[in-house]
């Protein structure tokens, strides 16, 4: 058996306290960018997500509108090459392996990884989409979101976008990617912990404290956009919604339709030729007793590329 057939696992590192996914399927993926340097200019028309292209993609989970008799808008499909596997049972979470090389430990690399296709033509990127279908392909992560902790063994879900071959994406076609974990990282728990302290020490919640006059970028009826005040990296934004909100999946539709959170995106893509971009949206079932909480944040980094 050729070592890119083999299961995937997760490895838990104990020097650095994260979990790795390892998965040799993932070697198998192709790129339709000729090279990275060609970041988002590629010259092909169309490619399997496109429409008429459908069975050469994995299989489909929904589609929007969900008639399969007429056009989709908006496919959500099984990755084709996933780093997780929703074909392992679950239930072998409850024996880690050993490892006998390092006496560390290991998963099974149970989990879901699934693929969100923004619209059925190659060449339309979410920046060129109008605003109700900037809607809709929110309101699929939010169904496909709720789909996924439904289930027992799914501790974490996070929806990712890599724009152009810089960022890491493989494909050019406009897509985003939700994984869903059945441990919570401990980057998550680490954040979710020191908003505890924070709110325990201040009963404030540090996230409505990060909104200061002078890092706001933007705002709308629902949601306002800044700079973090120790921000990671250049262009660094958070999207947050105004009322304290503990999940993304459970904010209610009118706030989908207030759809700033992706204007402030979109309007930031506009410059593709120049940018890459990666978006997160994490979403985990730790509880913890925080009586104002608020876990969501939409994070967009924005990197100048070399425009020379
Ligand atoms: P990215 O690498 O960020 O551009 O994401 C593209 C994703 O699409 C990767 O995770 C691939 O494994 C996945 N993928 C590529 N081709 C297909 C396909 N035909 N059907 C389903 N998923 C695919
Ligand atoms: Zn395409």
């Amino acid at each position: 058996m050729g070592s890119e057939n083999r299961r995937p696992e997760m490895r838990k590192d104990n020097v650095n306290n994260r979990w790795v996914i390892f998965s040799p399927a993932r070697s198998r993926r192709p790129s339709d960018f000729k090279s990275k340097s060609n970041n988002n200019n590629n010259n092909q028309l169309e490619c399997p997500f496109c429409l008429g292209h459908e069975h050469e993609c994995a299989p489909e989970i929904f589609r929007f509108p969900p008639d399969s008799t007429s056009d989709w808008r908006i496919r959500v499909i099984q990755n084709l090459y996933p780093a997780l596997s929703r074909d392992i049972d679950p239930s072998s979470l409850q024996n880690p392996n050993p490892s006998p090389i390092s006496g560390g430990v290991a998963l099974s690399g149970f989990g879901f990884h699934d693929v969100v296709i923004e619209s059925p033509v190659h060449s339309v990127h979410l920046s060129d989409l109008d605003p109700v279908d900037v809607g809709v392909v929110l309101l699929a992560y939010k169904k496909r979101i709720q789909q996924l902790l439904s289930h027992d063994s799914i501790k974490y879900v996070q929806v990712f976008k890599n724009h152009g071959a810089s960022a890491g994406a493989s494909m050019s076609h406009s897509h985003s990617q939700i994984m869903a974990l059945p441990v919570v990282p401990p980057s998550a728990s680490v954040r979710l912990d020191c908003m505890k302290a924070y709110f325990d020490q201040t009963r404030k919640c540090s996230i409505c404290e990060a909104r200061s006059d002078d890092l706001i970028i933007d705002k709308s009826t629902h949601f306002i956009s800044i700079v973090p005040f120790a921000a990671t990296f250049p262009f660094e934004i958070w999207i947050i919604p105004l009322d304290h909100s503990s999940h993304f999946h459970k904010i209610d539709n009118q706030k989908d339709s207030d759809r700033y959170g992706f204007y402030a995106i979109q309007k930031c893509i506009s410059f593709e030729a120049k940018i890459m971009l990666n978006i997160v949206l994490k979403e985990s079932k730790v509880a913890r007793k925080i009586k104002k909480q608020v876990l969501l944040i939409i994070k967009a980094a924005l990197m100048l590329l070399n425009t020379t």
